[in-house]
């Protein structure tokens, strides 16, 4: 969907080509009508100008009028003609069946045009007008003829016709074609762009503000607010509207960390009373098998939901920023190396082969402890989801200023449509799981790691496939080697 900048303008635009168009066609048929207009009255006066010049010459009766000596039999003597040759332009002068009179610019049409226009003059009534096309010429002509109003019975004259080009009328509508076509798109382009500009101009405050919300809806700067100039307008009342939802927010939030917090840490102690109370009936003699067998399983619940609660307290921390890490520069070898003792035992343990084919010396400036529960989370998942005499792969590498650490295995693997969640809180794939099993977790393992990784400036990144196996890759930022350090100085 295009923005509403984009439709603000196409907007304006179509609205303004579709008037300016609606103009063009107004005045484009008003000019011609006009055109039109004068051609016809300026035919008319000629005919009127034929009539009277007639009239003066004494048209009178038939035996002063006509030569019927001449070529045709029957034309107008040349003493009318010459007097009639000053009129402008195509002129026709006829009796009730023949044309007596043409001016020279009709005789200097080919037979065919003047046939065309003598046979149009007997046509049209006193005052009427037609337009005739001249083939040959290939032009139009406004014709108009005007009775000659027969003073005298003897008088031969019946109408005078007089013809203009139908020229003009054709400039007044090129002159509106050019106007629609060069002009008005060229209007149009300034006021599009005018539009765009006022429009990017008033949904500029609009565009700040969702970069604002989008800032403070990363999740951990809901402290902030949208500044606000209270103007009494639409875009204030919709900052000041946003404020208020974001402070709700912030408080509600805030009072779910702080009960996710606070049961924690009260569940903290009664789990460790319960824990050492299961143990000391353990290793009271007088117990039966049975009993043995029930506390076995009360402790392994009670570890569980230690673990549960623990995981809970961090990320609850986290989620306050009461989480400090203690940052050191941490060496990644002795530290991976401790990882993959671990990882041998527990793979040995599930009858899969760990290897550590890589290990290159890398710094990072962080958390030791947490640096150390992160490698472990993702090394246990990988010998939880990876069968027996599956494979387990560590490397340590420095790369491009990071220190990478990977963890690949030839487990289960992760389908496609799970992987973007696997780093939500207990969120598992295998919700249906048994909660006693071998591959039991609660889900929260990833969600700590995460945090950790980017609580390091790092991330973690996961490829998978069904069945084939998945590849954990941890990258934190190293700190520069003192090696690479003298190089750059
Ligand atoms: P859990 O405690 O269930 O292991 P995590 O947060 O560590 O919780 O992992 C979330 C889910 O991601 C797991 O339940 C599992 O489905 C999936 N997962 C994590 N690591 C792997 C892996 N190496 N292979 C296959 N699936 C994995």
């Amino acid at each position: 969907m295009a923005s509403i900048r984009t439709r603000i303008t196409a907007s304006y635009a179509l609205a303004f080509a579709g008037t300016m168009f609606a103009f063009s066609a107004v005045v484009w048929a008003e000019r011609r009508a006009v055109a039109f207009q004068d051609l016809r009255d300026s035919a008319a006066n000629v005919s009127d100008l034929g009539i009277r010049m007639l009239r003066l010459t004494g048209v009178g009766s038939e035996a002063l009028t006509i030569d019927t000596t001449s070529a045709t039999g029957r034309e107008l003597t040349p003493r009318f003609k010459t007097s009639l040759d000053v009129l402008p332009g195509y002129v026709l002068i006829a009796d009730s069946a023949h044309v007596l009179y043409t001016s020279r610019a009709v005789t200097a049409l080919s037979d065919r045009d003047q046939q065309s226009l003598s046979k149009a003059a007997f046509q049209i009534q006193n005052g009427a007008d037609t337009v005739v096309t001249l083939e040959d010429e290939r032009r139009e002509l406004l014709l108009v003829a005007k009775a000659e109003p027969r003073t005298s019975a003897a008088s031969p004259v019946r109408w005078v016709a007089a013809g203009v080009s139908t020229a003009p009328l054709d400039v007044a509508g090129a002159q509106v074609l050019f106007l629609s076509f060069v002009v008005a798109p060229l209007i149009l382009l300034i006021s599009a762009g005018t539009a765009w500009t006022l429009a990017g101009r008033m949904l500029q405050p609009i565009e700040q503000m969702v970069n604002d919300v989008e800032a403070i809806s990363d999740g951990r700067s809901l402290h902030r607010r949208i500044p606000v100039e209270d103007q009494g307008d639409e875009i204030s009342r919709l900052g000041s509207t946003l404020n208020a939802m974001i402070a709700r927010l912030e408080s509600s939030f805030a009072a779910l960390r702080r009960f996710t917090a606070d049961a924690s840490h009260e569940l903290k102690t009664p789990l460790t009373v319960l824990r050492a109370d299961i143990e000391r009936a353990m290793t009271t003699p007088q117990g039966s098998t049975d009993q043995l067998v029930a506390l076995e399983e009360g402790l392994q619940e009670t570890a569980r939901m230690a673990d549960l609660v623990d995981s809970l307290l961090t990320l609850a921390r986290a989620d306050e920023g009461r989480f400090d890490l203690y940052r050191e520069p941490v060496e990644m070898e002795p530290l991976v190396r401790e990882v993959a003792e671990t990882a041998n035992i527990l793979g040995e343990a599930a009858g899969q082969q760990v290897s550590m084919p890589v290990l290159q010396p890398v710094t990072v400036l962080g958390d030791r402890v947490r640096l150390r529960q992160l490698f472990l989370n993702i090394v246990t998942n990988a010998i939880k989801y990876t069968g027996k005499g599956g494979k387990v792969e560590l490397t340590l590498e420095a790369l491009d200023g990071t220190a990478v650490f990977t963890v690949k295995d030839t487990g289960i693997g992760i389908a496609g449509v799970d992987l973007p969640f696997i780093f939500d809180r207990f969120w598992r794939v295998d919700r249906a799981r048994s909660r006693g099993g071998e591959r039991s977790g609660v889900g929260l393992g990833l969600a700590i790691s995460q945090w950790i990784a980017q609580a390091h400036g790092g991330s973690i990144n996961v490829s998978s496939r069904m069945g084939r196996g998945s590849s954990f890759a941890v990258t934190i930022p190293a700190l520069p080697t003192p090696n690479s350090a003298l190089t750059q100085a």
